[in-house]
């Protein structure tokens, strides 16, 4: 039997969108910064589609090696074990390379041959190639901040991809997903909710990253399990942003008028 599926509410035409990308096997991108309910979608749509879920968070040292398998030494042997891309391909998984951006170049040209026609992983260490499953589908995220210290995805890799890209709900569907993450009082939701639309206008602050809807979610648990609200502000949505003191004193004072 099912799982229950993972609750998501839908913002625009994504869920369409990813039934008929998945219907044909194109690679799908998720564009948009931290928090927007990139992972979220991604396990709602693994679940609808009763599809396995592989998810891979890309790091700096994330290389294809991790991907793709290696040898290991056990006993007195040395065997081969398949990563978890190749597993994937295998099984007929979705695979979901989150922030792809961030991993080593070598993943990038591993998945070059999965993401056109030929659908099919070349294991250079054991000079093998394997097809992929029919079932199978690549998945990636990725955040295409402007600011210092995001790292780009190549125009030949991006227009591999179909791509959505994810920003912050709109402030009617963004209370009710508060309400329902955390079962806090509709009225927080909403104060919660006109915080970060106004933090997310005050681009003069200069944040590396503005408030995510997760920010929301963690204040609304702290609020509704019975911290004071200020707190639970300051806690969950001010010190996180941000650790210029002038900016963190300018911000705790707005969200106190406003809680
Ligand atoms: P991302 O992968 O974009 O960094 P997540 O998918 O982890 O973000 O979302 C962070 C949190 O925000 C989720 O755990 C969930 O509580 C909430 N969330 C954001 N958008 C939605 C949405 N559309 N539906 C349901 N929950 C959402």
């Amino acid at each position: 039997m099912k799982n229950r599926a993972p609750y998501y509410h839908q913002i625009g035409k994504e869920v369409e969108v990813f039934e008929h990308a998945y219907k044909n096997k194109i690679p799908f991108l998720l564009k948009g910064p931290t928090g927007t309910g990139k992972s979220r979608f991604i396990e709602y749509m693994a679940h609808k589609l009763d599809k396995k879920l592989i998810t891979i968070s890309c790091h700096e040292e994330t290389s294809s090696t991790d991907l793709v398998g290696r040898y290991i030494i056990k006993g007195a042997e040395t065997i081969w074990s398949d990563g978890p891309l190749t597993n994937a391909i295998k099984e007929g998984a979705i695979i979901y390379l989150d922030e792809i951006a961030e991993a080593r170049p070598d993943v990038i040209v591993a998945i070059h041959s999965l993401t056109d026609h030929r659908r099919e992983l070349f294991i250079d260490k054991l000079g093998k190639t394997v097809k992929a499953h029919e079932d199978f589908m690549l998945v990636a995220s990725f955040n295409p901040g402007y600011q210092k210290g995001f790292k780009e995805l190549k125009p030949s890799t991006r227009q591999r991809f179909i791509a959505t890209a994810f920003a912050y709900p709109e402030a009617k569907i963004e209370a009710a997903i508060l309400v329902n993450e955390t079962n806090v009082d509709k009225d927080i939701a909403k104060k919660l909710v006109n915080i970060a639309t106004k933090i997310r206008n005050l681009t003069e602050l200069g944040l590396a990253e503005t408030v995510s809807t997760r920010l929301l979610v963690d204040a609304a648990k702290l609020i509704h399990s019975g911290l004071p609200k200020r707190l639970a502000v300051e806690v969950a949505i001010v010190e996180p942003l941000t650790d210029d003191l002038d900016v963190v004193e300018a911000l705790k004072d707005l969200c106190n008028l406003m809680i």
